[in-house]
C-alpha cells in the first residue's frame, strides 16, 4: 500500500462527496468524531434560523407553528432508520446518562413484575464499561438493594442466570473499539430470563445495528458522537413496543404526560416512547441534531441501493482496516488494542502503549491530527467515514511514525496533562 494507492481508493470512492457536508479546518485531520462528531455546513445556518426567525419573530407561538414540539420525535424517527427501530418508537430526549437510568429502572420494574422476580437481583455489565453507565448502574442497584456484578466480555454469557435481572452493554467498548454480538448476547441473556439494555454511543451512525432483529429490550444512544449533533447535544432513547408501555419511566416529568397542557394534578403517562420525555424540549440543541443525523443518512442516495449503514460500514473498516495496517507496519512500539477481526471492530482503531501514550497523542494534535487519549494507556482514533479520506488514515498513520521516529513526543508542552484527555 503506498499513498498513491490510498489517493485512488479517494477517487474511486462512491461517499467521498459527503465530505462536502462538513465544517472541516484545512490542515486537520479529524479523527475523534466518535467523541465530537464534526460541525455540519447546515447547523450554522439551521440554528441562526431557529433562533432569529422560529423564536426571534414567531415566540412562544412557535411551539406549534414551527413544530418544536414534535422535534423530539421527528429526530427520532430519523434516528430510528439508523438503528432498526421502528417509527414512533425512539425519541431524543435528555442525556445519555439521564436516559440509560430511566430504561433501567423500567427494565427492572419489568423484571419485578414476573412471578420469579425475587431472585433475580443482579446488573451485569462490562467491568470496562463507560464510566457512566456503570454508576448510573450502582447507584440504581443501591436504591434497589440489587448487586451491580461486572465482568470481561468473554465472561459475560457464562455468568447469566436465574439471578440475572438486566444484562446492561455498551454495544461498542469506548476504549477498545471492541463490538459485541447484540443478537447473541440479547438471546442468551434472554434464555436466562433476563432483558437487554444495549448503549450505542459508540453505534449509532457508526456501525450497522438492528435493535428489532436483535430482539433488543432497551437502548440509548449519543447525539453528539456519529450523529454529528454538537457539543451536548440531546441523547435518544427507545424501548421495544412489548415493554415501552407496561410502566412509568421514573422520570415522570409533565412532557412525558399524555396531556401535559391538561395541568391535572395527577400523572398520566403519554402512550408509546413519548413517556420517556421528562422536561421542556431542548430546541436550538434539536435543531443542531437533526442537520447532524441528516449527514448521515445523506450516505442513503450514495449508497446504491445498500443503504445508509451498510455503506457507511464497508468504508469504515476499509478506512481502520488501512490506518491500523500501516501503524503495525511503521509503529512497533505500539500495541494494537482494537480486535483485528472485522465483524468485532467499530469504526474505531485503538492503540496502547504502557508509558508515552498520552504525549505522542498531544503531539499528533499539534501536527493536526486530532485524536484523544483515555487513561490508564490508550491512543484511541475514531474513523467517521463521512467525512474522512483514505489519504487522511495513510498520512495520520505517518505523522504516528514521525512522532514517535523522532522523540517528538518528548517535548514538555506534550507531557502537561489537560483537563479533557
Ligand atoms: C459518550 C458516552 C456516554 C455519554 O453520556 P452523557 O450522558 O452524554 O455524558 C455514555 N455512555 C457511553 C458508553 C458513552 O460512550
Amino acid at each position: 500500500m503506498t499513498r498513491d494507492d490510498a489517493l485512488a481508493l479517494d477517487a474511486a470512492d462512491p461517499l467521498a462527496p459527503l465530505r462536502d457536508l462538513f465544517e472541516l479546518p484545512p490542515g486537520v485531520i479529524y479523527l475523534d468524531g466518535n467523541s465530537l462528531g464534526a460541525c455540519p455546513k447546515a447547523t450554522a445556518a439551521r440554528v441562526q434560523q431557529v433562533v432569529a426567525q422560529e423564536w426571534g419573530q414567531g415566540l412562544i407561538r412557535s411551539w406549534n407553528d414551527a413544530g418544536w414540539m414534535g422535534l423530539p420525535q421527528r429526530v427520532g424517527d430519523k434516528i430510528a432508520r439508523l438503528v432498526g427501530a421502528g417509527p414512533g418508537e425512539l425519541v431524543v430526549a435528555d442525556s445519555t446518562s439521564v436516559n440509560l437510568f430511566k430504561v433501567l429502572s423500567a427494565a427492572l420494574a419489568v423484571i419485578a413484575a414476573d412471578a420469579d422476580a425475587p431472585q433475580r437481583k443482579v446488573i451485569l455489565s462490562e467491568r470496562s464499561n463507560f464510566p457512566t453507565d456503570l454508576y448510573i448502574a450502582e447507584s440504581l442497584a443501591r436504591q434497589q438493594g440489587l448487586e451491580l456484578m461486572l465482568a470481561e466480555a468473554d465472561e459475560l454469557p457464562g455468568l447469566l442466570g436465574e439471578r440475572t435481572a438486566v444484562l446492561m452493554l455498551t454495544h461498542v467498548n469506548y476504549r477498545t473499539g471492541r463490538m459485541h454480538d447484540m443478537a447473541a448476547l440479547t438471546a442468551a441473556a434472554h434464555a436466562a430470563g433476563a432483558l437487554a439494555i444495549w448503549d450505542l454511543a459508540h453505534s449509532a451512525g457508526a456501525v450497522p445495528v438492528d435493535l428489532k432483529r436483535a430482539g433488543a429490550d432497551y437502548a440509548v444512544g449519543c447525539g453528539y458522537k456519529y450523529l454529528n449533533g454538537g457539543p451536548g447535544a440531546p441523547a435518544f432513547v427507545w424501548a421495544h413496543p412489548r415493554h415501552v408501555e407496561r410502566f412509568w419511566q421514573p422520570l415522570a416529568g409533565w412532557i412525558g404526560h399524555a396531556a401535559p397542557f391538561g395541568f391535572t394534578p395527577g400523572y398520566r403517562p403519554a402512550a408509546g416512547i413519548a413517556r420517556f420525555q421528562c422536561g421542556t424540549p431542548a430546541v436550538l440543541s434539536l435543531a443542531a441534531l437533526e442537520c447532524g443525523v441528516d449527514t448521515v443518512l445523506a450516505a442513503e442516495a450514495l449508497s446504491a441501493g445498500r443503504g445508509a449503514m451498510a455503506a457507511l460500514r464497508h468504508k469504515s473498516l476499509a478506512l481502520t482496516r488501512l490506518f491500523a495496517a500501516r501503524v503495525q507496519a511503521t509503529c512497533p512500539q505500539l500495541a494494537l488494542v482494537s480486535p483485528r477481526d472485522d465483524a468485532r471492530r467499530g469504526s474505531q482503531v485503538c492503540l496502547a502503549h504502557p508509558e508515552i501514550g498520552y504525549a505522542v497523542v498531544q503531539a499528533l494534535i499539534a501536527r493536526g491530527v486530532i485524536g484523544d487519549f483515555r487513561a490508564p494507556d490508550v491512543l484511541r482514533f475514531g474513523f467517521t467515514p463521512l467525512y474522512l479520506r483514505f489519504v487522511d488514515a495513510w498520512d495520520a498513520a505517518e505523522h504516528l511514525h514521525q512522532v514517535l521516529a523522532g522523540g517528538e513526543w518528548q517535548r514538555p508542552e506534550f507531557n502537561r496533562r489537560h483537563a479533557v484527555t
